[in-house]
């Protein structure tokens, strides 16, 4: 099922004297959700990620603009008969309930022309709780569960209506490290088995980016660009997306472009074409450095961080807008660590320029 969204806007009152002007929650967001596939919301908090999620099931009602679930025009229908499934980040189970009535609840509620036969909700119930791989703790309650055996119930119970869509509103912040990472790989597996078009809201960019199929970047209600998370790694446009994407972040320097040369402090670094003089954020990202005895940019050594295969090489510079400059390099690449400065040399593909007032990206014609 495609979801449409359109000119989609929510805005909420201003609460007090001290906080008058509206809030724009969601502002004009414009998509086309194409069916089966899985969509990463990503963007700090407050970015509008989990209003555009309620205004996808119905618990909330736009101020603006129209939602499609394939042709019909479902924004006025109500949460109950729009097809949907919910997932939250707090579970939501019914402490009283065991894991299965938990998940045969959403069945019993079907009134009317979608009311199923005893027969036929136990089938369900079985069918959702063998995808989500639960079937031997049908008889417990929620609390004898842990974190992440939880949130397989609550994402059985959100598939057992086999709903047209899922929704799953920052579903893994509860559970510990390891146990996000098992986690997202299961909705992974879960969401391909029953291609459900599916909206996962979070925060982390690993996450997004790791399992969605396309990711859709927030700030502020408005949207900063969509894409499949490798391209909009590779090629973001702006500013903030460039920094939110990336760990270690990108490398920000303020820096300027004279007759086509990038310079950071008084030395040309990179040669630009194309791109007008004038003051840039320069971001690089920490794979974009080769450390070069001869190398153009020249930083002053902090350290070394060992990451396994990999090493960062930690730096600063007058010019740097992060507190440090992490570069990761093979581990294989020697490095003098006695030395004061270490010298790099920059990979144009990785190195980005943005207007200095609005972040947007200037693009210059690749020399490679
Ligand atoms: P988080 O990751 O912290 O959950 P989010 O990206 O999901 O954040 P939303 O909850 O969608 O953000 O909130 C977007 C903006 O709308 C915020 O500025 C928030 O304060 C405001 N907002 C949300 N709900 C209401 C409400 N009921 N009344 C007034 N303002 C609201």
């Amino acid at each position: 099922m495609k979801i449409v969204l359109q000119d989609l806007t929510k805005t909420f009152p201003g609460r007090s004297k001290k906080e008058p002007s509206e809030v724009v929650a969601v502002d004009h967001f414009n998509f086309e959700i194409p069916d089966g596939k899985l969509i990463g919301l990503l963007g700090p908090s407050g970015c509008g990620k989990s209003t555009t999620l309620n205004l996808l099931c119905g618990l909330l009602s736009p101020t603006d603009g129209s939602i499609l679930f394939g042709d019909e025009d479902v924004t006025a229908l109500p949460p109950e008969r729009r097809g949907v499934g919910m997932v939250f980040q707090n579970y939501a189970l019914y402490p009283h309930l065991t894991v299965r009535q938990n998940i045969l609840f959403p069945l019993q509620n079907l009134k009317g022309k979608d009311k199923l036969t005893k027969a036929a909700m136990n089938e369900r119930t079985k069918t959702a709780a063998r995808l989500v791989q639960i079937e031997e703790l049908m008889e417990r309650k929620p609390s004898e569960l842990s974190g992440g055996q939880q949130q397989r119930v609550a994402i059985a119970r959100a598939l057992v209506k086999m709903p047209r869509v899922l929704l799953l509103d920052e579903p893994l912040s509860n559970l510990d490290a390891r146990l996000r990472l098992q986690t997202r790989e299961e909705i992974r597996r879960i969401q391909q088995e029953t291609k459900i078009t599916t909206v996962f809201v979070t925060h982390d960019q690993d996450e997004a980016m790791s399992i969605s199929d396309l990711i859709v970047v927030m700030c502020k209600g408005v949207v900063q660009q969509i894409g499949k998370p490798q391209d909009v790694y590779d090629d973001p446009a702006n500013l903030f997306v460039a920094k939110f994407l990336g760990t270690p972040p990108i490398n920000v320097f303020s820096g300027n472009v004279r007759s086509g040369q990038l310079l950071v402090g008084e030395n040309p670094v990179l040669t630009v074409p194309g791109v007008s003089d004038q003051d840039v954020f320069v971001g690089i990202r920490p794979e974009g450095f080769i450390p070069a005895s001869d190398g153009p940019l020249c930083c002053t050594f902090e350290g070394v961080e060992v990451m396994g295969r990999d090493i960062s090489v930690v730096s600063n510079h007058v010019n740097s807008e992060n507190a440090s400059i992490r570069s990761i390099i093979t581990a294989e690449t020697p490095i003098d660590t006695t030395a004061r400065t270490i010298r790099f040399s920059l990979k144009p593909t990785k190195v980005f320029l943005f207007e200095k007032e609005s972040g947007k990206r200037i693009r210059f014609q690749n020399a490679d």
